[in-house]
C-alpha cells in the first residue's frame, strides 16, 4: 500500500476548507486505504485527507491499542450533530505537528453523522478519546489545528519550533 507524504505545519494547505464528496466509489476507497496505511505507518490514531494535500472531507481513525485487533473507522463528509456541555482534557498531538503536544479541552461527547467505507449513511455516538479524536479530525477539514486553541504565545512557540525542525530536515537532505 502506498504511503503518502504528510504535510507539516506551517503549510498554507493545512488552513484550507475541504469540500464534501459526492459519492464513495473505488477511487475514494483507494484514497481511504492509502490514508489508513499512512496513518498506521506514522504511527497515529487519526488522519484527514487534507494532511496529505487532498481537500476533501475524508477522515480515517483507529484508536484501538491492540496492534493485532485493528479497528479502523472511515468517515466521509462527517458532520457533528451534537456536542455535550461536559468537557474533557486530553494531551493532543498531530501528525502535521510532529513532536508537539498540548492539553486541549473539548466537549467530552459528540454525535456525528457520516458516510462509511461502503457509501452508507451512519451515526456515531463518540465519547472519551474517540470524541476528542473525531473533533480534532473534523477541525482539520475546516483548516483548524489543535494549536489554534492555545494562547498566541504558546502557538507561536510551537510554530517556531516546527519551522526550525523543517530547516534542519532540509539541511540533512541537501
Ligand atoms: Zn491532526
Amino acid at each position: 500500500m502506498m504511503i503518502r507524504k504528510i504535510l507539516i505545519e506551517p503549510d498554507p494547505i493545512l488552513r484550507k476548507k475541504c469540500s464534501n464528496l459526492e459519492i464513495v466509489n473505488d477511487d475514494v476507497r483507494k484514497l481511504m486505504d492509502q490514508m489508513l496505511a499512512t496513518m498506521y505507518n506514522a504511527p497515529g490514531i487519526g488522519l484527514a485527507a487534507i494532511q496529505i494535500g487532498i481537500l476533501k472531507r475524508v477522515v480515517v481513525i483507529d484508536i484501538s491499542k491492540d496492534q493485532e485487533k485493528k479497528n479502523p473507522i472511515f468517515l466521509v463528509n462527517p458532520v457533528i450533530l451534537n456536542k455535550s456541555k461536559s468537557t474533557s482534557v486530553y494531551e493532543e498531538g498531530c501528525l502535521s505537528l510532529p513532536g508537539q503536544f498540548a492539553e486541549i479541552e473539548r466537549p467530552a461527547e459528540c454525535v456525528i453523522k457520516y458516510i462509511d467505507y461502503n457509501g452508507k449513511e451512519k451515526k456515531l455516538e463518540a465519547k472519551g478519546l474517540l470524541a476528542t479524536c473525531v473533533q480534532h479530525e473534523v477541525d482539520h477539514l475546516d483548516g483548524i489545528l489543535f494549536i489554534d486553541y492555545l494562547s498566541k504565545l504558546k502557538k507561536d512557540m510551537i510554530i517556531k519550533k516546527l519551522i526550525k525542525q523543517k530547516k534542519e530536515i532540509k539541511r540533512i537532505v541537501v
